[in-house]
């Protein structure tokens, strides 16, 4: 119970088996995200089977998250394998042939990238490695100058900083995926490249038109118009996950320090849980130790209370998914417990909305020294409107469903178990003890009733 921030683990070939998963989970993720820009249908669909299986298993909720590839924008095929060098100065056409490319042109498939651009934009490939600024755009085809030399290939990525782009956000693929996705009940689906609140209005029109299951929305900020515009998305989305990988490319790599801080608060305002994405232990791919400057990029989402860090290619390619779990859970354990006993700073005493009963219950829980605040839960409501004033005690939320544990599961401070037994006994004492919390106050939430009761 020391451990208040969540853990996020990304779910790959390294970590996609029963014995490591079991492994992984014991050692404390509370959200396994799929991402499905490298597998799709059945083969994600078994994971997300085994990991229900697993977490029923050890009456240990976790949620399933699954992320959508969104509209990534690659260049077309060259001519042959080989690298095409191109140089400082030189002109660069990208164009609507299919043809194979050459050092001087190539073909970019989708056509609404072509009619955004313009002339001035920058265009960066190959995460960054080539950036060139458009100098002509035609209907058809756009005229761009290389920066400096670099080799270009075939199917390059390509991020467009300077571009609103008009398309949806939702590419053909991700509707399939999405599709599929929504059999499999998932509790939370991550957009990629959100550039406004519309496309999070977007998405959620696609679930709702086709499941009642309560599935939530989250909106990766990777863009540099979706954080000019955070807090309109946060307020259309139910979280944010802070994509640092894609950010980094397309704003300049010394602000994404900055934009975090300041996202953070915008979804601490509006009550909306915030995940600290991407290399946050890489090293770890390799190697069984952590840098130190990874030791304290993890420590610090825990000081700036965001609700969840995450991990992605040290858990899913890299050969050690579970040391990497065992060293994210002992260093937010430690900087969640050394946060907690110095708690004057914006991260805690930052204005949230507006709502009498959950401040009531956090300042009788504080004034009290409350060893925990119990919610009896019947939907995610209660819990989250508690854990939003990031009270630092421990929020115990007893459900009767998995789907209201597993929404639970990443709000940083919440503790869920799902147990028929338990949530129809109301016993408060019985719950605390369950999590090994023996002795102490209790601020006890059952519907509407809040009261205070000593246990011991
Ligand atoms: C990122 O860019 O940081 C990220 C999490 O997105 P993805 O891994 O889908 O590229």
């Amino acid at each position: 119970m020391n451990r208040f921030t969540k853990i996020t683990a990304s779910i790959g070939p390294k970590c996609d088996n029963r014995e490591t998963l079991t492994k992984m989970i014991q050692a404390g993720v509370n959200i396994c995200r799929l991402n499905f820009s490298h597998d799709t249908g059945d083969v994600q669909g078994q994971k997300i089977d085994l990991i229900r299986d697993i977490s029923h298993e050890l009456h240990t909720p976790v949620a399933i998250m699954i992320d959508l590839q969104g509209p990534k924008h690659r260049i077309g095929n060259f001519a042959t394998d080989e690298k095409y060098h191109l140089r400082a100065g030189q002109k660069f056409t990208f164009d609507s042939d299919p043809t194979p490319g050459d050092e001087t042109r190539v073909y970019l498939p989708d056509s609404d990238v072509i009619n955004s651009l313009n002339v001035g934009d920058r265009i960066l490939l190959n995460d960054g490695k080539i950036e060139m600024r458009v100098d002509a755009a035609f209907p058809d085809k756009i005229v761009a100058v290389v920066a400096h030399d670099a080799d270009i290939w075939s199917r390059r990525g390509f991020n467009l900083p300077d571009t609103e782009i008009a398309t949806s956000v939702l590419t053909d693929k991700d509707r399939a995926d999405l599709e599929y996705a929504i059999t499999k009940q998932p509790d939370w689906v991550a957009i990629s490249f959100v550039q406004r609140p519309e496309d999070v209005a977007e998405v959620r029109d696609f679930i709702t038109a086709r499941t009642s299951h309560p599935i939530k929305i989250i909106a990766k900020i990777e863009r540099p118009n979706a954080v000019d515009r955070i807090t309109d998305i946060a307020a259309a989305a139910d979280g944010i996950m802070i994509a640092r990988g894609d950010l980094a490319v397309e704003v300049p790599f010394e602000q994404v320090p900055a934009i975090s801080r300041r996202i953070i608060r915008e979804c601490r305002k509006l009550n909306r849980p915030v995940i600290v994405a991407t290399q946050m232990l890489g090293s770890m791919v390799d190697n069984d130790f952590p840098t130190r400057a990874e030791i304290s990029d993890v420590a610090n989402t825990a000081y700036l209370r965001a609700d969840s860090a995450m991990t992605s290619e040290e858990t899913t390619i890299g050969m050690h998914p579970v040391d990497v779990i065992n060293t994210m859970n002992k260093i937010l354990s430690y900087a969640d417990s050394d946060a907690i006993a110095n708690p004057y700073d914006w991260s805690r005493v930052e204005n949230v909305p507006e709502n009498d009963w959950s401040r009531s219950v956090a300042s009788m829980a504080y004034l009290n020294r409350a060893a925990a605040i119990v919610v009896f839960a019947r939907d995610a409501d209660i819990a989250t409107q508690i854990a939003c004033r990031k009270p630092d005690i421990p929020i115990l939320a007893v459900c009767s469903e998995y789907v209201v544990a597993n929404h639970l599961c990443l709000l940083r401070g919440v503790f869920p178990v799902c147990d028929t037994q338990l949530f129809a006994q109301r016993d408060a004492f019985n719950a605390a003890r369950q999590f090994g919390i023996n002795i102490g106050r209790l601020v006890i939430v059952d519907e509407d009733k809040i009261s205070l009761r000593t246990i011991g």
